[in-house]
């Protein structure tokens, strides 16, 4: 039903460049903003409710070497601080400028580095605790965050103990930090919604989709375990850290929105079909308007089957290394075989190398900068606007839309 509907909709949209040197205006109230952060570093998604409620989704920092940054585009703004700090200025001055202050939730979709913030260790230490500061943790110092969500609290075992350097910091901070933390919930559709004015606007919704193997059945609440149990493994079959990712849709009104983290496909070379966790994901959320393209589009996610489900008006990629996106995964986003009409794929930044070797990139509506998604009150249209993430201006560089809500 909401797909045919989409298809006739679909060519309603027509992109239009901003000429003028405006900066982004501020959220008002009634107004969903989705903003993409782009510092070239890792994944962070800030998104405003329409009655206000701050959910942070990610605040990834990695801290590549000298060997590996000929993968990476440029750190952005640039070097001067730590990816974790541009987020949190990011954040703060969006809010500011909104009236509003610190973030409800914080949801770490899972642990990686590029999702969470690496640790090395010559980073500085907290004021508040023996953590070092990156990603979260650098979120953390500089706002205040009402609760944390994670798919680990509070063992951290699953699906065997997580103890790198990167996952202690973590930890240690999650332990000593005195805020508040909660395992994702599969099915809720109250863990990571509005708490600040949640009977004004009704038809706002989050749903936790599935984390953990553990996949929302589309009714009520209920969830069913898509992973088999551990017992019946060879610990080189447990699921991935990124078949274990979250994945969450975001509903306003007519409006739908699809943020599934790193969830991949990794059921690869003939491994168990359990193990392909994002079509699972995707065919029970069905048809969206925007979807974030999981695993920044990488060779293991993104597949036909995940993208017929979707079939999004717009598709946003978390990108920042030569391999996000992969061929096959943006020939898929681009394919009308796998879903018809017009849709527009948006990067947060992509490398030279990678336009090179995927000549099928300079389709892209925009391939650097911050990405927002702007949906009117009540849902029934939405925007995307590009914003520069060469310095702190937030000034618009592209604006597309208006788009109808399918
Ligand atoms: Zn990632």
């Amino acid at each position: 039903m909401k797909i045919h509907r989409r298809h006739f909709l679909a060519g309603l949209a027509a992109p239009m460049l901003a000429q003028s040197q405006e900066s982004l205006p501020p959220w008002k109230p009634g107004t969903l903003d989705i903003h993409h952060i782009s510092t070239g570093r890792g994944n962070c998604t800030l998104t405003i409710a329409p009655d206000g409620t701050v959910l942070m989704i990610d605040a990834g920092a990695q801290m590549p070497t000298e060997q590996q940054l000929v993968y990476y585009v440029p750190a952005y703004p640039d070097l001067t601080r730590r990816p974790g700090e541009w987020m949190a200025r990011y954040a703060q001055r969006h809010l500011a400028k909104a009236g509003l202050e610190g973030i409800d939730h914080l949801w770490v979709t899972h642990f990686h580095s590029d999702h969470m913030g690496e640790c090395k260790s010559d980073l500085p230490q907290s004021k508040k605790g023996s953590w070092k500061l990156t990603g979260v943790m650098d979120i953390a110092e500089q706002l205040r965050i009402g609760k944390i969500v994670d798919r680990g609290y509070p063992n951290y075992s699953y699906p065997a103990p997580l103890n790198d350097a990167t996952m202690m910091n973590y930890q240690a901070f999650a332990k000593d930090s005195g805020l508040k933390l909660e395992a994702f919930r599969s099915g809720s559709n109250t863990q990571l919604g509005a708490v600040q004015k949640p009977q004004e606007f009704a038809n706002f919704e989050v749903r936790n989709i599935v984390a953990n193997g553990e996949l929302w059945t589309g009714q009520g609440t209920a969830t069913r375990q898509t992973f088999p149990s551990l017992a019946g493994l060879k610990p080189k079959d447990y699921p991935s850290e990124n078949m274990c990712s979250g994945g969450i849709r975001i509903r306003y009104g007519a409006f739908d929105y699809f943020h599934g983290g790193d969830l991949c496909d990794g059921s690869n070379y003939g491994l168990p079909a359990w193990r392909n966790i994002e079509s699972a994901a995707a065919r029970v959320v069905g048809p969206v308007d925007v979807a974030l393209a999981s695993h920044h589009g990488y060779s293991d996610s993104t597949a036909p089957a995940v993208v017929r489900a979707l079939r999004p008006r717009a598709f946003i990629i978390h990108s920042w290394d030569s391999a996000h996106p992969t061929m096959p995964a943006l020939h898929n986003m681009l394919s009308e075989e796998l879903y018809p009409g017009p849709r527009d794929i948006f990067a947060t930044a992509l490398k030279a190398e990678a336009k090179v070797a995927i000549r099928r990139l300079n389709q892209l509506k925009s391939a650097l900068g911050h990405v927002v998604v702007r949906v009117q009150p009540g849902g029934a249209s939405y925007e995307v606007l590009i914003t520069t993430n060469a310095d702190e201006s937030d000034r618009v560089t592209a604006r597309f839309g208006p788009y109808q809500s399918a």
